[in-house]
């Protein structure tokens, strides 16, 4: 056929000037369907990859349609299945499962369900999952593209196509939304399956407790029975040999039965030091992806829908002011939005660029050799108590309030683990690190006191 040629050819062209996995995603199963009066048709197979031609690729297709002598103006994009299903893959390229993966007329969520008909909040296996996680509030750019297919790949179905799926990049850049958004789809889904997730660090406390009070069994049944697992940050399992065999066997157990397990982490499989090879191995058995930091236009798209879902919206120059010097990732992006709107609703000011600036200009050139004893000594001097003090088993209220601000700049300004908080602390339960740092985070929204304090430290630290 004359248009399925050219369209050959167009593709030719598209497949030298993009990435081989861009192409691979977005074009490798469009077909022209039809040529007329400027107009062209171009068949896809889901909804996902029709909005993602529309918004990243419409100029690129007409721009190569026109190079091959086709003047169209419009170009309109239908999502139709693919008659024929595909026949089984034979060889494993982990990319084209991603598409592939989009054609065998599985249709993919498009528009949100409206929440009261998901009734998932009383799920009894939504443990540790954020229902504000969904793949429907995360802003999609070149960054993280790739990541945001695999996923909907996999919650469209878990368990089929690659396996396990290994997240990794830097703090803060969507690891937890992306893999969390997988769970909330699939309970959405399925409503009847299993879907469990952990930090690497709960698990490791689960297991340590089941050792303690003998329930290593109910420890291993809760896992094992789990439909699609998720460990969050597995980096944490470094060093840790018997917790390492007890997730090895889980892991095998799990994908022995075809069942779908993610995993994040802050660095590839390679690089997570003392992980045992085996464990090592296997991560890296079905498909690896890289996050990357989102680019400008992300982050500043990423701080309008956030504003947007709380009833703001910010100027122009205000938003591009923070995207571009708050670089380091999205949840310190986050973290100044809410900074900014906090400040604002307090005095019922609109929020400007000269608030922002004001409020975040000591932000802006951070050095990077802050160290853990530093903030520490800080937190001690700012409210007048004694190293010694903050780093006792003492629980006087005057005490545990400066260690909690003190955790909490650990986390915030240098993103040390909750273990290695509790350490620097001199505490020996993690999980006071965590409630410390929830406890300082909902604080900063709600007492200005708070606020200030913190912003005080940070100068002084940052001066
Ligand atoms: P990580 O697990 O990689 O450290 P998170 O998933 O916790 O990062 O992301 C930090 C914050 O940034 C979260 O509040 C998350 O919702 C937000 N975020 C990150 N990337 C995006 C995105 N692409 N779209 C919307 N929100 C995002
Ligand atoms: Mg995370």
């Amino acid at each position: 056929m004359q248009t399925e040629k050219l369209w050959q050819s167009i593709l030719g062209d598209i497949e030298i000037s993009l990435s081989k996995a861009n192409y691979l995603t977005w074009f490798k199963n469009t077909h022209l369907l039809k040529l007329s009066d400027g107009s062209a048709t171009i068949a896809v197979s889901n909804i996902f990859i029709k909005q993602q031609l529309e918004k990243k690729y419409d100029a690129l297709i007409k721009e190569t349609l026109q190079k091959n002598g086709v003047m169209v103006n419009t170009v309109e994009y239908i999502v139709k299945s693919p008659t024929s299903k595909q026949p089984a893959e034979t060889t494993f390229d982990p990319l084209e499962q991603i598409s592939s993966s989009y054609t065998t007329g599985h249709q993919l969520q498009t528009a949100p369900t409206p929440t009261n008909s998901r009734s998932t909040l009383t799920h009894p296996y939504r443990q540790g999952i954020n229902e504000r996680y969904t793949f429907e509030n995360f802003i999609v750019g070149s960054a993280n593209e790739l990541a945001y297919a695999a996923c909907q790949a996999i919650a469209a179905m878990p368990g089929e196509k690659y396996n396990p799926l290994f997240l990794y990049g830097g703090v803060g850049i969507g690891k937890t939304h992306l893999i969390q958004a997988v769970g909330n789809a699939v309970l959405t889904d399925r409503p009847g399956s299993r879907v469990v997730y952990a930090t690497s660090e709960q698990f490791v406390q689960e297991f340590v407790d089941a050792l303690r009070f003998k329930k290593n069994t109910a420890f291993a049944d809760h896992y094992r029975s789990a439909d699609v697992l998720i460990v969050d940050d597995v980096q944490f399992l470094a060093g840790k040999e018997k917790i390492q065999e007890e997730f090895f066997h889980t892991f095998n157990a799990l994908h022995q039965a075809n069942k779908q397990i993610i995993l994040s982490s802050d660095k590839p499989p390679g690089e997570i030091p003392t992980l045992e090879e085996r464990l090592r191995s296997r991560f890296v058995w079905g498909m690896s992806i890289d996050m990357q930091n989102p680019d400008f236009e992300t982050r500043c798209a990423i701080l309008q829908t956030k504003a947007e879902s709380k009833g703001i919206t910010l100027p122009t120059d205000v938003v591009e002011y923070l995207a571009t010097n708050i670089q380091t990732n999205i949840r310190e992006l986050e973290g100044a939005l809410n900074q900014l709107i906090a400040f604002c609703e307090m005095r019922a000011l609109e929020p400007n660029i000269a608030i922002t600036t004001g409020l975040l200009g000591a932000t802006k050139s951070r050095p990077k050799h802050l160290s853990a004893k530093q903030i520490i000594e800080r937190c001690a001097k700012h409210y007048h108590v004694s190293i010694e003090d903050l780093l006792s088993p003492k629980r006087d209220k005057d005490i545990v309030g400066p260690r909690q601000v003190a955790m909490y700049l650990l986390r915030s300004e240098l993103h040390l683990s909750f273990p290695k908080i509790a350490h620097e602390l001199g505490r020996k339960d993690h999980t006071t690190a965590i409630h410390s740092v929830d406890k300082i985070e909902k604080d900063i929204q709600l007492n200005a006191d708070t606020r200030t304090n913190i912003q005080e430290i940070k100068e002084w630290l940052y001066a």
